[in-house]
């Protein structure tokens, strides 16, 4: 029985761990929390996730929570207006709802669920010495540390990596008594010019259903402003003063709310990099990064669980298809490339967005405010990404798809 020995405990490593099991391999999980201080630590994300990174965990039934998380139906973008106002708004639902399990709640359960399975879990914070140990012992050593220190032991990808430092100044609240919005769940993303992002959506926590927070403040601006904000009561006041300041109509909704719990804040930033797939150690033996160790997005498009699911899916089909072949560095490499073929879409579109919205952006998102069609088609890009790039991502793309929606006899069919 091939021997995988897996660093790290997260959406990647439990999701291809129990994949691994499933097909008959020896798995080793390493993790340096323990399930009981996962649950009772800080929040970590906000891990929104979408139809086909559901599903890919369905098919390992790993969905241990669809009847109690309330669904995220859809997708609602609001760009603020210069005078407190809505310069453009509009919803539109997605075709599978989306969900969020606090990782508190997700990865013990997935760390019973692994160990039920035959899977063997080591608590220990590995570090070179512990890696240079099981590579010796193992056919195959995979690093899926997600932002963790050891993630730097693989070289940045200067090619592949479009920013050098941390574009927005993250903060998160999980909180409960907010008003719904109407019709239906959202993600409820704002775009505040200039400022930032903010972006709300229910989900399911120790507690019980709750609503997540997300702000994305441009560094230095009015949003980047966690840093005075040191008892979980002072954070939550920040972000009812930052609603309040630019978004009313999200302050609106936020009249009774209260954190979930005194560890439901988070706060921090991070540079959107691309790393090396292959690790090399001391000795000269290798390992392979998975999920955010090797293509680490800024969360303001909320793809790195969705990623992390679809990373550890397209390594579990290279491994399986390898069979008995030894897993050297040509493996590596190329195992990364195939989820590269699709990584590389979420990157660049993620990274698009962290810059200002150039006009064919601008107007896209205006239109879609004036035709269901537009809004539809961008609420189910967040699903698989890659369909940006036939219509959103560059001005001809933009105005050959309006001049289609507009006009449909134009579209020539080849
Ligand atoms: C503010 C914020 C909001 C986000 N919102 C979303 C969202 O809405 N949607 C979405 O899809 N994604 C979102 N993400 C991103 C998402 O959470 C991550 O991309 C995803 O969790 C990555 O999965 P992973 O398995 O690579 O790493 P992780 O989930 O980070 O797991 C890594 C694990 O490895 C462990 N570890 C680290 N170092 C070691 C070591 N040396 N030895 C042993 N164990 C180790 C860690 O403790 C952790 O348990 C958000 C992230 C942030 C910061």
């Amino acid at each position: 029985m091939r021997n995988i020995i897996i660093i790290g405990a997260g959406q990647a490593g439990l999701q291809l761990g129990n994949g691994l099991l499933g097909a008959g391999y020896n798995v080793t999980v390493v993790s340096n929390r323990t399930p009981e201080q996962i649950r009772t630590g800080k929040i970590m994300s906000s891990q929104c996730m979408f139809g086909n990174a559901l599903a890919r965990e369905q098919a390992l039934g790993l969905n241990f929570w669809d009847n109690e998380c309330p669904p995220v139906e859809g997708i609602s973008f609001t760009v603020a207006g210069p005078d407190g106002d809505k310069a453009i708004s509009w919803a539109s639902r997605l075709d599978i709802a989306a969900q969020s399990v606090d990782q508190r709640v997700k990865m013990p359960q997935w760390m019973a669920e692994f160990e039920r399975r035959g899977g063997r879990i080591v608590y220990e914070d590995a570090g070179i010495g512990e890696l240079e140990r099981y590579a010796d012992s193992a056919d195959l050593v995979i690093v899926a540390a997600g932002k963790g220190e050891i993630a730097k032991m693989f070289e940045r990808d200067d090619a592949r990596s479009t920013y050098d430092r941390p574009q927005r100044a993250l903060a998160l609240a999980y909180v409960t008594g907010m008003t719904p919005r109407p019709d239906h769940s959202a993600v409820s993303f704002n775009l505040i010019p200039g400022v930032g992002e903010y972006f709300v959506f229910p989900a399911l926590t120790t507690t019980g259903p709750c609503e997540i927070m997300v702000f994305e403040g441009v560094p230095g601006g009015p949003m980047d402003c966690w840093a005075n904000a040191t008892t979980p009561a002072e954070h939550l006041a920040t972000a009812k003063s930052v609603l309040e300041t630019f978004l009313p109509w999200e302050a609106e909704r936020c009249a009774n709310i209260a954190l979930t719990d005194a560890n439901g804040v988070l706060a921090g930033r991070f540079p959107p990099t691309v790393r090396k797939p292959v690790g090399v150690l001391p000795s000269g033996r290798q390992v392979l990064g998975l999920a955010d160790v090797v293509v680490l997005n800024d969360p303001i498009t909320g793809q790195g669980s969705n990623n992390a699911s679809k990373c550890a899916a397209s390594y579990l089909a290279s491994i399986l298809e390898h069979g008995d072949r030894p897993f050297d560095a040509a493996f590596m490499q190329s195992t990364f490339e195939r989820y590269w073929d699709y990584a590389q879409y979420v990157a660049g579109w993620t990274n698009a967005l962290l810059a200002p919205p150039p006009p064919h952006v601008l107007e896209l998102l205006g239109a879609a405010g004036n035709d269901p069609r537009i809004a539809r088609r961008f609420a189910n890009g967040f699903d698989d990404p890659r369909d940006f790039y036939h219509w959103f991502m560059n001005p001809d793309a933009a105005n050959h798809y309006l001049s289609s929606v507009h006009n449909p006899s134009l579209v020539t069919v080849s």
